[in-house]
């Protein structure tokens, strides 16, 4: 079986050709980091207007790469949400056109289905499991009970891990996106700014950042105004250790009380290393496996996509061919049928 998936939910224009939803033949990653850079964020309008200037050639690379010609393929799979309106409607429009000129099979995807089943990619799954996914737009503790089968048990009330990355990052005036800065800053710390952990209720499995960014700030601004500016490698180390220890105590208090069998790392926050030590640390401690995507797996990617979309394939359950992008597609009801 040959997916070839379509992501374009926001800065990415990724094509993959991948087999039996595990062997990525070809994974086409185009990034407008450099174009977005210059306004401090991804601007939507532009990011959809790259989209339409890359996707044919995406797709040719991908065909090419990989060595599969479009009649060997059997399903077109493509991000329909959610993401930014504009961009997801260059890939579902480019899907749509494939999958009708080569008669096959359409498979509309849930861009987080996609970062959750990346570790499919790469790991042997058992259910019932739990899944962090922490990425640019969504913090979320996912509890997957069988294949496909998704269940959110928290989530954050205001910011995202990685859009409160991307915030301190500015206000310390790293580049965009500032998560890999402020990881690497981090690292080289001698000392941690202290900062504060929202724990929320003592039951809650909801997450909060936007306080935290909050405290970054006006610990900066405080420091600065008494003329003892703060070392940025201090304040990187304080946000992500107060992020971390948040995100790590909530997954592992949920792997024990779900009974999960393992804890899954997913999203493009997944690739920082603070966050990913900690986390074996704890488990290891905990008896539980971890398992994470290789760092090229965690940012947006197609493989992801065809590995979710093999779920559906293999049920055939199929997507009719006027798919809707949806810019908030809510998870739970991408669910695979029973
Ligand atoms: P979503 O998946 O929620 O729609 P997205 O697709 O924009 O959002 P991803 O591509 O999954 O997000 O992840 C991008 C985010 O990951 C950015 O906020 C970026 O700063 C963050 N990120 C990437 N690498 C690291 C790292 N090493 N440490 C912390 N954050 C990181
Ligand atoms: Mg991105
Ligand atoms: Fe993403």
């Amino acid at each position: 079986v040959y997916i070839l998936a379509v992501e374009t939910s926001c800065d990415e224009t990724s094509v993959a050709i991948v087999r039996d939803g595990k062997e990525i033949l070809a994974n086409i990653v185009s990034s407008q980091v450099e174009t977005h850079q210059l306004y401090g964020g991804v601007v939507p309008e532009v990011a959809s207007r790259q989209h339409v200037e890359m996707i044919t050639l995406i797709i040719e690379e991908a065909f090419a790469k990989s060595g599969v010609r479009p009649g060997q393929l059997s399903a077109v799979a493509v991000t329909h949400g959610p993401g930014l309106i504009g961009a997801l409607l260059v890939g579902v429009v480019a899907a749509k056109s494939l999958a009708c000129a080569l008669e096959l099979p359409l498979i509309g995807v849930h861009h987080i289905a996609g970062h959750i089943y990346a570790n499919e990619l790469v790991h042997k799954l058992e259910y019932p499991f739990m899944t962090l996914v922490v990425s640019g737009g969504h913090t979320e503790l996912v509890y997957v009970e069988s294949e496909g089968v998704f269940r959110i048990i928290g989530q954050t009330r205001d910011d995202a891990a990685g859009e409160a990355y991307d915030k301190v990052a500015r206000a310390l005036k790293l580049p965009y996106p500032g998560g890999p800065h402020i990881d690497r800053l981090a690292h080289e710390a001698k000392e941690a700014v202290p900062l504060p952990r929202a724990w929320l209720e003592p039951d809650s499995y909801d997450f909060s950042f936007s306080g935290l960014k909050s405290a970054v700030l006006s610990a900066l601004n405080t420091a600065a105004m008494k003329g003892q500016p703060l070392a940025p490698e201090a304040v990187a180390r304080g946000f992500q250790e107060s992020v971390t220890d948040v995100l790590v105590e909530k997954a592992l208090r949920a792997v024990e009380a779900y009974g999960a069998k393992q804890l899954l790392l997913a999203g493009g926050v997944a690739a920082n290393k603070g966050l990913r030590a900690a986390l074996e640390a704890r488990c290891a401690r905990a008896g539980v496996p971890l398992l994470a995507p290789p760092l090229s797996l965690c940012t947006d990617n197609a493989a992801m996509i065809a590995a979710a979309a093999f779920l559906k394939y293999r049920r055939g359950q199929f997507s009719p061919m006027d798919l809707k992008a949806e810019s908030s597609l809510k998870l739970e009801a991408w669910s695979v049928s029973s």
